[in-house]
């Protein structure tokens, strides 16, 4: 999809900078950190929303969860506290229509969001 940006990101025609990458998920830093540590995790698979994903894409859905994780403990934010969070269009606050995980993490985080 090549109006897509992550999707140019993950097919490295823009730059981004990647902390983790696999055959299927890849994480770089938000361009626009809303905290000390502020990651996207995402699949190289292009999905609009999280209302594109199949029950096949299950195991793929988890992964970002666990990659998640191994990304939190590189950056050492794992014992402290971090958050993930997926927003899913517009009052959800979407802005990039490629599913992406936010990992959010290395400051207190308030609850509810805004
Ligand atoms: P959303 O609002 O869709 O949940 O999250 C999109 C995120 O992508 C935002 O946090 C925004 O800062 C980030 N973003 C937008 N454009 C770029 C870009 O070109 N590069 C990177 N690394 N992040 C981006
Ligand atoms: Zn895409």
């Amino acid at each position: 999809m090549a109006e897509c940006i992550f999707c140019e990101i993950i097919a490295r025609r823009m730059p981004a900078d990647f902390v983790y990458e696999d055959d299927e998920v890849v994480a770089f830093k938000d361009i626009n950190p809303q905290a000390p540590v502020h990651i996207l995790v995402l699949p190289r698979k292009h999905f609009s929303t999280l209302l594109d994903l199949k029950p096949e894409d299950a195991s793929l859905v988890g992964k970002l969860i666990l990659v998640a994780n191994e990304v939190a403990r590189k950056f050492n934010i794992h014992n402290r506290g971090f958050r993930l969070v997926f927003n899913c269009n517009r009052e959800a606050g979407q802005s990039i229509y490629h599913v992406h995980l936010h990992l959010l993490g290395g400051r207190i985080m308030m609850w509810p969001p805004g």
